[in-house]
């Protein structure tokens, strides 16, 4: 399958937290997949990380497609130039939509609504319902904290120790290029 036809669902914040980092790394994870051809897969919301990644995969050309619930279209300001833009009814077709149009996870620093969506995608992996890869962006570490949950859980006997292996934490965006274009080619 050509480079182009694939995409990539990104899970990450609403908001934009406190670290400029956060909001540097989301830009240039919206034009590192535009530049590489891949679809970008999101949200659809216009604030927070989630509308930084997206702005700059538009302007660098990337296509863009967003699914986002009736309810929020208000309150996470819906972006409606994407190029596909859908709405959904509840949560769960969101979130079903978003995985089933991309290749590949990644998830950017963000709050429990990241999370919610990072843990579905690992435990159908653990599950083995899918093999797509599942990155973390670990901007100023911060999924560290995650990391030791993951390994804490593992340690007290809650999951076999492949759980470790089902997400990909990595430092920086140039990593997450090198992981994705490896995963996808
Ligand atoms: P957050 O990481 O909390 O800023 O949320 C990021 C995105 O996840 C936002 O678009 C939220 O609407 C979304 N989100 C929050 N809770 C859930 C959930 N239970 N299922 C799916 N998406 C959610």
């Amino acid at each position: 399958m050509p480079a182009t036809s694939r995409s990539v669902c990104v899970y990450c914040g609403a908001r934009a937290g406190l670290s400029p980092a956060y909001a540097r790394d989301a830009s240039a994870t919206g034009a590192m997949l535009a530049r590489n051809g891949w679809g970008l897969v999101y949200g659809a919301g216009d604030i927070g990380l989630m509308g930084l990644v997206a702005q700059a995969a538009q302007a660098a050309g990337g296509r863009t497609f967003g699914v986002i619930p009736m309810h929020l279209v208000a309150r996470e300001i819906g972006k409606r130039d994407l190029d596909a833009y859908v709405v959904t009814e509840t949560m769960h077709e969101r979130k079903k939509v978003m995985f089933m149009n991309a290749d590949a996870i990644v998830m950017l620093p963000g709050g429990a609504g990241s999370l919610d969506e990072f843990f579905e995608a690992l435990t159908w992996r653990q599950l083995g319902l899918h093999a797509k890869p599942i990155l973390l962006l670990d901007t100023e570490g911060y999924w560290q904290p995650l990391r030791a949950l993951i390994d804490h859980i593992v340690d007290q006997g809650f999951a076999e120790p492949s759980l470790q292996g089902l997400a990909t934490i990595v430092p920086d965006v140039p990593r997450l290029e090198s992981v994705l274009r490896a995963a996808l080619s």
